[in-house]
């Protein structure tokens, strides 16, 4: 068994573990690893450094030390400074629920339009109602997202097909 560390589209981190690096590509490939905080399954190796955490910019409140402080007990795991991530065991209920995002991806991308990177810039259009509102799908980068959603637009991480990764 490989322990990957692993993250989303949307910055999220967590962890998972795989038979081997083999079995690990094919599931992310046929999309059946899901980031547990978003679902989404844009999902790829990170690097488990404390601190390199997206691109999200987190305020420099990192614990440091105080010099008085009591030496560590010496059974303190190296690791302290590693945030927890969110993990979550695949119950059958969420794999039924997966396979309806993947029929609902199908459904959306036959029926909406593709509006790739100008996917932010056609959410805000319609929401403040400069043109009228239809299904669309895009892209859009962390900051984006965020952005938008701070401006209360609703949109939702559509999930990956397995014949879109190779
Ligand atoms: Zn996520």
């Amino acid at each position: 068994m490989i322990r990957y560390a692993l993250a989303c589209d949307n910055g999220h981190t967590f962890e998972s573990w795989f038979q081997n690096s083999a079995a690990y590509d094919k599931q992310v490939k046929r999309g059946l690893i899901g980031c547990p905080a978003c679902g989404s399954t844009k999902v790829e190796k990170a690097l488990m450094t404390p601190g390199l955490s997206g691109t999200r910019k987190r305020g420099t409140r990192a614990p440091v030390p105080a010099h008085d402080a009591p030496a560590p007990t010496p059974e303190t795991p190296a690791a302290v400074s590693e945030a927890p991530s969110p993990v979550a065991m695949m119950s059958p209920q969420e794999r039924e629920f997966r396979k309806k995002l993947k029929e609902l991806r199908e459904h959306l991308t036959k029926n909406a339009d593709y509006v790739g990177p100008k996917f932010p810039e056609e959410a805000r259009k319609m929401h403040y109602g400069e043109i009228e509102h239809r299904s669309i799908y895009g892209e859009a980068s962390p900051q984006d997202a965020k952005d938008l959603h701070e401006e209360g637009i609703e949109f939702h991480p559509l999930p990956v097909l397995p014949d879109e990764r190779n």
